[in-house]
């Protein structure tokens, strides 16, 4: 009786999870929107302390938004779960190496499934030509398979939107996208973007010297991930450089100190504030306590020093 008896109740709860299917299946029920790390390394160098190059992904509704694709950033979103196939949103901050040494390379990785999406990729002007003069570089191979295999075209995949002014640059079903002009010197068109979903706000400072407009930006976000600095690292790194005071004068004119992201985070009133892009991002010796010691002088919320593929 008692096997009988569950049987039933199994079938019971089958067909109640069945009733809720067509719910899931029609995407009535959004899935939450989540913001994993896959790359956390600001600059371009390669790194040794286990740390890729910069990108963040926002997953909204099950859908990819890249936001920057330092090197290496086809495989980190492999290792996310995310299959390249699947790519469908590009958002370059700036046009600096470490955060579009991967444009290119994404494109063609994600052509070369067979099974591509559409790609709408958003940035500073350059992108189109970006795409271009990469698939030109592979000429040879892309002209052999699309002759040999029977692929298309690859410059079809990609629609790029210029971002020249801030304010909002995409808006669809899921989330409003909108770039904020932020300060990183001599690079003028360096933006932060802020991704509006119905269920979380996550703000990505990008590249940027200390930004009090960001504090308007970020307000009451969810997540801002937010650069950072360490400046005692910075000085063990140059020290003995001949150009050690240009570098550092060029360093602290484009980039923020933990007391700075503290600031810019209390008083955005953000809930939780992620900091990435290390600088520098290479030294294991720097403790999470040092990262995140100056920014809790002034910010009293929840702080996370990110890692590669940690999700937020
Ligand atoms: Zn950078
Ligand atoms: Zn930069």
């Amino acid at each position: 009786m008692k096997t009988s008896r569950r049987q039933f109740l199994t079938a019971a709860s089958f067909a109640a999870s069945y009733a809720l299917l067509p719910r899931f299946v029609l995407g009535q029920v959004k899935k939450p929107t989540r913001v994993i790390l896959l790359g956390t390394k600001g600059g371009p160098r390669l790194g040794e302390a286990g740390r890729s190059n910069p990108s963040t992904l926002i997953m909204i509704n099950d859908v990819p938004y890249l936001v920057d694709c330092g090197y290496g950033t086809s495989k980190q979103l492999i290792t996310a779960g995310v299959a390249l196939n699947r790519l469908r949103y590009i958002f370059i901050t700036h046009h600096h190496s470490d955060h579009n040494l991967d444009f290119g390379p994404l494109l063609y990785n994600a052509w070369i499934t067979g099974q591509p999406v559409q790609v709408d990729a958003y940035g500073p002007p350059g992108l189109d030509q970006m795409a271009r003069d990469f698939f030109h570089y592979l000429k040879f191979d892309i002209d052999t398979r699309i002759a040999d295999e029977g692929r298309t075209d690859p410059h079809k995949l990609i629609a790029s939107h210029d971002v020249v002014k801030p304010g909002v640059v995409l808006t669809n079903d899921d989330v409003k996208v909108s770039a904020c002009l932020v300060r990183h010197p001599p690079i003028k068109d360096a933006y932060a973007y802020r991704f509006d979903a119905k269920d979380r706000s996550v703000v990505v400072s990008g590249d940027t010297a200390y930004a009090p407009e960001l504090v308007e930006f970020a307000r009451d976000a969810d997540v801002l991930v937010h650069e950072v600095m360490y400046l005692p690292g910075i000085e063990a790194l140059i020290g003995r450089l001949p150009n050690a005071k240009r570098l550092r004068e060029h360093l602290l004119a484009s980039h923020t100190l933990p007391e700075d992201v503290g600031k810019i985070a209390a008083q955005a009133r953000v809930k939780t504030l992620v900091l990435s892009h290390f600088v520098p991002g290479d030294d294991a010796s720097i403790t999470d306590e040092q990262w995140s010691a100056g920014v809790r002088k002034h910010f009293n919320g929840r702080v996370v020093v990110g890692r590669d593929l940690m999700e937020v």
